[in-house]
């Protein structure tokens, strides 16, 4: 038999060799990036059509190459960064092996035109994958500009893999900031079919960030610095009122070089300890000098994660650099003893003094009977009046309070039981036959058992199905905002707003300017209140840069899931019988009312069978 190995063609081993390094458009417009920089770029324009799909384009005022070295770029394994192995110990530049231009040759139509400051004339070069197609001699600018027309033209299986427009350009977006945050000093400016998304002039670490994240950034930075003999740190966190409910700005560069490393992060984390509000993460954006010995960023190919020599020296000096800086500014008593409460959020509610109840004690007062007539103080306003009968039970525990309820509850049922639902059968709605139990559940009774609600999950399906009404249907009312409501927002956040601003209105809103860096509202929907608005809406922009969407994906939906979640009443929240019955109402007048928009169960039975069986 004859031998069978034999050696790959130079163009299937680099489109095997460019799928570890080009995952999708981000990774082109990274490896190009830290290409403009080692090149000693100041300026550096990206321009994208189609999410990146149909053409990426680098423009930087670098060095540039000789005719020579820009036919050998595209070479594998041709880099003008290293010589030898040992070389990679001592790396200053991003890129060092010389992979990336080569592995983009093999999958994509690439143009590329470059002068150095002393040539009279420049190189222009055409390739397609991985053949020249052209070269010759031409005018251009001093440094280079790539262009790579569309990625993976020649493997339509990756090609199909790409994600929709909405999330390929979240992840370019994401790469671009992230090299912009390490390189203050160069210019940068991102451009997406036709509309500006960055421009960034060349400026300092603080302002940087503020450019970026928008203007009211600057006043949430604290500044972090500490210098040792094995790490240096620069940079800042945010004040921890200002804390995000999702991990978006959380930025660590080494070297210039922006790392993921879930054990600083914990770091990080640690030292903020007792100072955030649940289920919400610190912003952070720092910088970390280490010598280039000391690490290896050799691991992983596409360089986001590396290894430190001594991780536990590291974790303790950021953690106290940390903790130093937020002592030092005054963030943490702030937060103890001078919280203004009016930038609470509702989910602080349950932490907030509790008011003092305004209905008299009346023990005689029966929840379950016409609690209309038999109470006339009882007030339907939503969230913070304390029920009447509520009041019964002030004193008692809680274990007590439930003990009470369903022995009334026994012998209120046994009377009165009408009405059909789902399967079961529930008392008669204006029969006051609910309550709540832990400011979680509502309980209400049925023909041959009792009924368990979640009060959120239930009062989110009510608004979500509302809401995806309004959106499509017929637009909701607004309530008009006294003086106009003006949000500070990140430039990525604006171009997401205005994608989704006429869904927006749809549900109340109404945006009388849209700036690059801030919305002024001056119309909100009426179930919500002023206060919660910018919640609301950072809640909304983080879930529609977080989402990643299967098939299925639809921004009404989106919208309406996000906005039903925020605006619904949270557990903890105390409900008046009124309320309690609204939800109860609402739900089943819901198309859907036993799972939440989120597929998750929004109430359970309890059959009476079941309850005989414990008590056996
Ligand atoms: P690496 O960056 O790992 O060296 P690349 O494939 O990204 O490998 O680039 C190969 C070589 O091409 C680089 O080492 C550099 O000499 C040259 N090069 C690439 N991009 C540029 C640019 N924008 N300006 C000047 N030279 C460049
Ligand atoms: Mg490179």
């Amino acid at each position: 038999m004859s031998d069978v190995i034999h050696l790959l063609p130079d163009h299937v081993a680099n489109q095997i060799a460019a799928g570890e390094v080009v995952q999708r458009p981000a990774s082109v417009i990274k490896e190009l990036l830290e290409n403009a920089i080692d090149a000693g770029a100041e300026n550096i324009q990206v321009y994208i059509k189609e999410a990146g799909k149909i053409l990426i384009r680098v423009v930087d005022d670098g060095v540039g190459m000789s005719l020579t070295d820009a036919r050998l770029s595209f070479e594998r394994h041709a880099t003008s960064k290293i010589k030898l192995a040992e070389d990679l110990f001592q790396l200053q530049t991003k890129g060092f092996r010389g992979e990336a231009l080569a592995s983009i040759a093999a999958i994509a139509h690439v143009e590329l035109k470059t002068r150095r400051e002393n040539d009279e004339v420049g190189t222009c070069i055409k390739i397609e994958g991985s053949e020249i197609t052209s070269q010759e001699a031409c005018v251009t600018p001093r440094g280079t500009s790539i262009s790579v027309k569309n990625l993976f033209y020649n493997i339509p299986a990756r090609r199909n893999f790409l994600k929709s427009d909405t999330v390929e350009t979240r992840h370019i977006v994401d790469e671009f900031q992230r090299v912009a945050l390490a390189h203050p000093a160069i210019s940068f400016s991102l451009v997406h079919n036709s509309g500006e998304l960055f421009q960034l002039p060349g400026t300092n670490f603080r302002q940087r960030i503020t450019n970026i994240f928008g203007g009211k950034t600057n006043e949430k930075l604290v500044p972090v610095n500490e210098d040792t003999e094995i790490l240096k740190i620069s940079g800042f966190v945010g004040k921890p009122e200002f804390a995000k409910r999702s991990r978006g700005e959380q930025f660590f560069f080494v070297n210039d070089r922006f790392i993921k490393s879930p054990y600083l992060n914990h770091a990080v984390s640690a030292a903020f300890e007792g100072l955030l509000k649940e289920k919400s993460y610190p912003s952070y954006f720092l910088y970390l000098k280490v010598d280039p010995k000391s690490i290896d960023i050799n691991i992983h190919p596409t360089k986001t994660e590396i290894k430190f020599d001594d991780e536990h020296a590291l974790y303790a000096i950021l953690r106290s650099a940390i903790k130093h800086s937020l002592g030092q500014f005054n963030v943490a008593p702030v937060l103890d003893f001078e919280r203004d409460p009016n930038l609470d959020t509702p989910y602080n509610y349950e932490n907030k003094p509790v008011a003092t109840p305004q209905v008299e004690v009346d023990r005689n007062f029966n929840p379950f009977k016409n609690e209309y007539q038999s109470n006339r103080s009882f007030a339907p306003t939503f969230k913070k009046e304390t029920a009447p009968w509520e009041s019964l039970y002030t004193g008692l525990k809680n274990e007590e309070v439930e003990t009470d309820v369903d022995l009334k509850q026994i012998e209120f049922e046994s009377e009165e039981v009408t009405g059909n639902l789902f399967g079961a059968t529930r008392v008669e709605e204006n029969q006051n036959s609910t309550f709540q139990l832990n400011k979680k559940f509502i309980i209400s009774t049925l023909k041959n058992g009792m009924l368990v609600i979640d009060q959120h999950r239930a009062h989110t399906r009510i608004l979500y199905e509302e809401l995806l009404k309004s959106i499509t249907v017929s637009a909701a009312v607004s309530q008009q905002l006294l003086f106009p409501l003006v949000l500070q927002f990140t430039q990525q956040e604006i171009a997401l707003l205005k994608g989704i601003k006429e869904s927006l209105e749809q549900t109340g809103f109404i945006f009388s300017e849209i700036k690059s860096d801030s919305a002024e509202i001056t119309g909100i929907p009426t179930s919500i209140s002023e206060s919660e608005v910018e919640m609301l809406l950072e809640q909304l922009l983080a879930d529609f840069e977080n989402e990643v969407p299967g098939s299925n994906f639809s921004q009404t939906d989106l919208l309406a899931k996000s906005l039903a979640r925020s605006m619904a009443v949270k557990s903890g929240n105390l409900l008046n019988a009124t309320e309690q019955q609204h939800i109860v109402n609402g739900l089943f007048a819901c198309k859907e009312p036993s799972l939440t928009p989120f597929n998750k169960p929004v109430f359970i039975t309890l059959p009476v069978e079941e309850l005989e069986k414990k008590f056996m």
